[in-house]
């Protein structure tokens, strides 16, 4: 019998963000049920009830790391990633959260929260290329619908994505 390749696997994962790169992704269903077979969407917790399961083909990862807990996280994720996608600002640069690098965050904690004391938080919000090693940053805020495409379509082609180096026209 002949050997059947595998339905690549994608993951999802959200970090510290506002959830846009994410809704960029769930309006790609139209596009998505143009790949039905060729990639399963194997773990999206935002969109799915799919387990936390094993290893991925790809993770697409959306946020930026401000806790201890994410920065453990982040390590897991690409663990168990074959390839490591970041989506948006949030994820390739820090995202708004990142105003925090310039200021004092218990400042923050203490103005926003009850008991601050409560609040485990790091003091800088920096990008996932940061923590761990990534294979493509897809930037944006949120990202662009035919670039998440593209860089989907490639992955599964085997090739690399071809975007825009710069997200405004400097010509
Ligand atoms: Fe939201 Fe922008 Fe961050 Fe995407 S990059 S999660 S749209 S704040």
């Amino acid at each position: 019998m002949a050997n059947r390749r595998a339905t690549p696997r994608l993951a999802v994962w959200k970090f510290a963000s506002c959830d846009g790169c994410q809704l960029t992704l769930l309006d790609c269903e139209d596009e998505f049920l143009g790949l039905a077979g060729a990639v399963e969407i194997a773990y999206f917790p935002e969109a799915t009830r799919g387990q936390l399961r094993g290893r991925y083909d790809l993770s697409l990862v959306e946020g930026s790391i401000t806790t201890p807990h994410d920065a453990e996280r982040i390590r897991e994720v690409r663990r168990r990633s074959a390839h490591l996608v970041t989506i948006g600002a949030c994820a390739t640069a820090g995202g708004i959260q990142g105003l925090r690098n310039f200021a004092d965050v218990r400042e923050y904690a203490a103005v926003v929260y009850a008991r601050p004391d409560y609040i485990a938080t790091l003091a800088t919000s920096t990008p996932i290329a940061d923590h761990v090693s990534v294979d493509f940053e897809l930037r944006g805020c949120p990202i662009a619908k035919h670039q998440l495409l593209e860089v989907i379509t490639a992955f599964l082609a085997g090739r690399r994505p071809v975007t825009p180096a710069h997200s405004v026209c400097l010509d």
